[in-house]
């Protein structure tokens, strides 16, 4: 046994250090970006937020509202062939940079894969994700869809260290996905004890990917537009959302009314919801390593990314960082003992 010293943080351990600048507005600050991909050679621009693959929030009435916003959406990977070619059907070809397709790493999610690829050639992205991107069956599973979609960009995830984005990226990935218990409905930490301070693994892991050329996704564990802010300045390329984007219109299940007040059902992916709806319950050998909240309902999406964005503008222009491009070098985290005043809350 060993025990490593080095402090870790947190989204909720920083704050970023306001600066001089000459920028005069919001509206000024640009968050679109380019990117090109180590191994696929592609190239994307956009909004690098993504919609997580998770089935109430990666659905495809989710993607629609986030590609008008120029977003990305990894779709979940429940969703039928047959679902695949309603959606795709008659859609202008800008679609296909703004979703994922999604994947887990047995035969028959590879397989299912190939049938939507063979079907929707024009998909660019592959999300290839498993709770553990730890193993070595995982890193098989990544070099082989490597060698099977040389064209595809592919995300592998996740993991929480510089050596594993190091190794995922070697065998074939082009973007890694990082957080290990950082999610609003993931039990990991309490059910396994395991798991990494997101801010510190992004940091980290931004460090070890970007000296490859690689990319990094920063996933879970942002639960206002300040984390979102906080995740770019720490050095992420793209940040995924679970729970921020709970609850509205666009996400999967139903309205509950309680009280009267509405709801709907937010789950994790592991949790005993989606083990009963996908698998057939959780197998006897596994904890569910996911919670099932309700969560209030909030209308439609489109406020929520405008609100996000909208808050991602504004940590630009309090560092003076006029693209989002630039806020990684124009950040300088604090470290903190408070965050917001909650007196009257
Ligand atoms: P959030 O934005 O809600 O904080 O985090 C979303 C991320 O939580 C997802 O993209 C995924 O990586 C992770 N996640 C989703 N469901 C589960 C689950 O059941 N268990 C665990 N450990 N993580 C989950």
């Amino acid at each position: 046994m060993r025990i490593e010293t080095d402090l870790k943080l947190g989204f909720k351990d920083v704050l970023i250090r306001p600066k001089r600048s000459n920028l005069r507005s919001r509206s000024q600050v640009v968050l679109e970006r380019t990117y090109s991909f180590l191994h696929s050679r592609r190239q994307w621009s956009g909004i690098p937020v993504i919609a997580a693959n998770m089935d109430t929030i990666g659905t495809f009435e989710v993607a629609e509202v986030l590609a008008e916003h120029g977003l990305l959406s990894a779709i979940h990977k429940h969703y039928s062939l047959d679902e695949w070619d309603a959606f795709l059907n008659g859609r202008d070809d800008a679609i296909y940079q703004r979703i994922m397709v999604s994947t887990g790493s047995s035969d028959a999610d590879f397989a299912k894969l190939g049938l939507i690829l063979a079907k929707h050639p024009k998909l660019e992205f592959i999300c290839i994700d498993v709770a553990n991107g730890y193993t070595e069956s995982f890193v098989e599973f990544v070099r082989k869809a490597r060698a099977t979609y040389g064209d595809k960009t592919i995300v592998a995830g996740n993991v929480v260290t510089g050596e594993m984005v190091e190794e995922l990226l070697l065998s074939g990935a082009d973007m890694v996905k990082v957080g290990i218990g950082p999610g609003s409905v993931c039990t990991t930490r309490v059910k396994a004890g395991v798991g990494y301070p997101q801010l510190s693994a992004i940091i980290e892991c931004a460090d070890a990917a970007h000296g490859l050329r690689g990319r990094i996704i920063a996933d879970g564990g942002c639960a206002c537009p300040g984390d979102v802010a906080k995740a770019f300045g720490a050095g992420a390329d793209f940040v995924m959302l679970g729970g921020m984007f709970a609850g509205h219109d666009e996400s999967g299940g139903q309205v509950l009314e309680r009280c009267g007040q509405q709801f709907k059902l937010f789950y994790g992916m592991s949790s005993s919801t989606a083990m009963d709806k996908h698998a057939g319950g959780v197998a006897e050998y596994r904890a569910s390593e996911g919670k099932t909240v309700e969560v209030p309902y909030r209308g439609p999406i489109a406020d929520t990314v405008r609100d996000i964005l909208g808050g991602v503008r504004s940590a630009c222009t309090y560092v003076g960082a006029s693209s989002l491009k630039e806020l990684t070098k124009c950040t300088t985290f604090i470290r903190v003992q408070e965050q917001e005043n909650r007196s009257l809350s």
